[in-house]
């Protein structure tokens, strides 16, 4: 059994998750707004991910970071498959 290195697994974090409804990959994000929180000092900032087919969903993350955005949208669309795996 061959160990699997992260170098023969490139991370995919720069590209998202093709859409887990329908499939396509041309997968927009917009950001929209950054909020700050006067109490907890914290900031959030607020995306639309939007695919050709679905409205668009919001995500909201800790940093104004495209990075982060895509990656929330994976997590998320990875739940999305496994649950729907599930069913
Ligand atoms: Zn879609």
């Amino acid at each position: 059994m061959k160990p699997t290195t992260r170098e023969t697994r490139p991370r995919k974090w720069r590209k998202p998750t093709p859409c887990p409804i329908c499939g396509c990959t041309r997968i927009g994000f917009q950001w929209i707004a950054t909020a700050y929180n006067p109490i907890l000092h914290t900031t959030r900032a607020i995306w639309r991910v939007q695919c050709r087919h679905r409205q668009g969903i919001l995500i909201i993350t800790r940093h104004n970071d495209l990075k982060e955005a895509i990656r929330a949208w994976n997590t998320r669309a990875n739940k999305h498959k496994r649950k729907a795996k599930e069913r």
